[in-house]
């Protein structure tokens, strides 16, 4: 029985191309900038990105860690979306390394936060309140189901955040995505703000890595955190190779993770004791809802033994992200193994 892992898009490996690359590589100390698999990289990440430079790092979550600790001093605050991925799943690293306050404004069901509510969040110039520096936008949203930030939406937060000297970091985890579910450039989903980071390791199927962008002051000084952080890595061409061929290779194929996102939901949906709020599914991630005699637990283990994986965002929600490792025959099996065990539960 084949196990269809949709838990998330992190669970892709690296296809065939990508590990004679790694293989292949020309490497030297990327400590000392001398390794020419990381420099080539990060020249074409600012390229396709549109900003003056870029720094590989071990993943996104040290992407965003940098982006604010190159960015804001101990005691400043930060505006984040109530529901940002920075918020719930970086362990806090943002106060515990960078010592900064994190102030949420409610993200709406699309991922955006509204203007007014951002600008109320703003702290004035009262001289017991901490500065407001930087404020964090996410596009793909992921824990608000792969929703899509137009490049309108976002240049105008950016424009109300720089009118108070903050500055405005893109967690773009799942950029490429949003790109292909907008039929945009990446460059012009990261054009207005200030820093932006993206995972290689994601859709785009490199095993490690991820990338941060900004100018080239900017960049200097996040390549000095991540040293900090110890995250100066020296042969790292020997994986970067393999972010370079995600980047010539698996972008534009994220398209058919979104039709086999819209199969599953449009599938789930006529399914008995589930429920798909979403069914126009904006990119790769499905959330879907069950009403069944048993627990939520109950019904992912049962699954589970199924071979069909998927997460579980508690109270009967759950969450299935499509993948370059599952096809839309796989998706039909899944929906199959669906609907015989929730037949069997009742
Ligand atoms: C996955 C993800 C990250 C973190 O990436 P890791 O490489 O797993 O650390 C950051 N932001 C968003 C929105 C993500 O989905």
């Amino acid at each position: 029985m084949k196990v269809i892992d949709l838990r998330s898009d992190t669970v892709t490996l690296p296809t065939d191309e990508m590990r004679r690359a790694m293989y292949e590589a020309d490497l030297g100390d990327d400590v000392y900038g001398e390794d020419p698999t990381i420099n080539r990289l990060e020249q074409m990440t600012s390229e396709m990105i549109g900003k003056e430079a870029a720094l590989f790092t071990t993943s996104g979550t040290m992407g965003n860690l940098l982006a604010i600790l190159a960015q804001t001093r101990p005691g400043e605050e930060v505006i984040v979306g109530s529901e940002a991925h920075i918020f719930w799943y970086e362990v806090g690293g943002a106060s515990a390394l960078g010592g900064v306050m994190l102030r949420t404004v409610p993200n709406d069901s699309e991922g955006r936060m509204d203007l007014n509510s951002i600008e109320q969040a703003i702290r004035g110039r009262d001289i017991h309140f901490p500065r407001t520096a930087l404020l964090c936008l996410e596009n793909t949203h992921n824990r608000c189901g792969g929703t899509v930030l137009t490049p309108d939406f976002t240049s105008s937060v950016v424009s109300l955040a720089h009118g108070h000297d903050i500055r405005v970091h893109l967690d773009g985890a799942r950029i490429f995505n949003a790109a292909i579910a907008l039929g945009v450039p990446a460059s012009d989903l990261a054009r207005d703000v200030d820093s932006v980071s993206f995972c290689l390791s994601k859709g785009l199927s490199a095993p490690v890595g991820s990338m941060l962008c900004g100018t080239r002051e900017f960049i200097e000084s996040a390549r000095k955190w991540r040293k900090m952080v110890g995250g100066g890595m020296r042969q790292a061409g020997v994986i970067a190779a393999a972010g370079i061929v995600a980047l010539q290779t698996t972008v534009n194929r994220l398209a058919e993770d979104h039709a086999n996102a819209r199969r599953l939901a449009r599938g789930l949906e006529n399914i008995p004791g589930l429920s798909v709020p979403r069914v126009e599914v904006p990119s790769n991630i499905v959330m879907f809802k069950s009403a069944l005699t048993v627990s939520g637990a109950d019904f992912m283990r049962q699954m589970a033994t199924r071979g069909v994986k998927f997460g579980y965002r508690g109270n009967n929600r759950y969450r299935a992200v499509t993948h370059r490792m599952v096809d839309s025959a796989d998706i039909d099996e899944a929906l199959d193994r669906f609907e015989q065990c929730t037949k069997k539960l009742g």
